[in-house]
């Protein structure tokens, strides 16, 4: 397959009538696979796309012509370039060195939750488990909260091999404590508890068949953590202690 160069992928983009991109430059980043910056005058893009067939080409010219993804051209173009299968099995592999990194550690390497919030997930997950799971999700898997996730929103860290599968952690991202993210957090809990229950029993790590019927069956979006509509905290550093108040039902409930 051709790897372009940054300069040839410009003339690419250019030459489809995105003029006002001045540069263009690949990154090995786990989360970023492609930010416009400067104004929309430059892109960066995940490695993986020098090997961008011209189809792509095409997408990333409309994404930069436009400078992001707001109409629905450019909305259909981010899809293509997300869901383009060279970059999936480059995330992937990117994600698996990652969570090998993160086993070697001892797992948990960083969580900022307070006391509060490690009991409001261990209600909630207890509750999700019994209520949506039928239980069959062990009840002491941690729940980590994250504030180094870029644009990621969680993740779920498998542990084992074959017959002896575990849940090494379930980790969201801080910015979901956020007032206005009360939709977009119970659904990505809901997602990472998909992908234990896939993992514990199908073996399955990614979110096909097997992951979009726990989906279907939990009640989360059945797709990918990608674009969601997240309010995020105004500075990285920003600590956030905020509680979401529990489902009525868990109020009374006392562990
Ligand atoms: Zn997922």
């Amino acid at each position: 397959m051709r790897t372009l160069t940054t300069d040839e992928f410009l003339d690419e983009l250019r030459r489809r009538g995105a003029l006002h991109l001045g540069r263009v430059s690949f990154r090995n980043n786990r989360s970023t696979i492609w930010s416009l910056t400067q104004k929309g005058k430059a892109l960066n893009l995940h490695d993986a796309y020098r090997c961008s067939p011209p189809a792509l080409l095409d997408a990333f010219a409309v994404i930069a012509s436009e400078g992001g993804v707001t109409t629905p051209e450019g909305q259909a173009a981010g899809r293509r370039v997300h869901e383009w299968p060279e970059l999936q099995r480059a995330v992937e592999e990117a994600r698996c060195e990652h969570e090998s990194s993160l086993r070697a550690a001892g797992g948990s390497t960083h969580c900022c939750a307070t006391p509060a919030q490690r009991r409001y997930f261990r209600s909630v997950y207890w509750y999700f488990n019994r209520t949506r799971f039928g239980g069959i999700l062990p009840d002491d898997v941690p729940v980590r909260l994250s504030s180094r996730m870029n644009s990621a929103l969680g993740h779920m860290l498998p542990g084992g091999e074959e017959d002896e599968r575990y849940v090494v952690e379930i980790a969201l991202n801080v910015d979901l404590m956020l007032e206005g993210n009360g939709a977009e957090r119970v659904d990505t809990l809901l997602h990472e508890m998909a992908h234990a229950a896939d993992y514990l029993v199908n073996g399955k790590r990614d979110h096909g068949p097997s992951w979009r019927q726990w989906a279907s069956r939990v009640g989360c979006t059945p797709e990918t953590l990608y674009d969601r509509p997240v309010h995020r905290r105004p500075v990285r550093s920003a600590a956030v202690d905020r509680v979401p108040p529990l489902p009525t039902v868990l109020q009374a409930r006392r562990d």
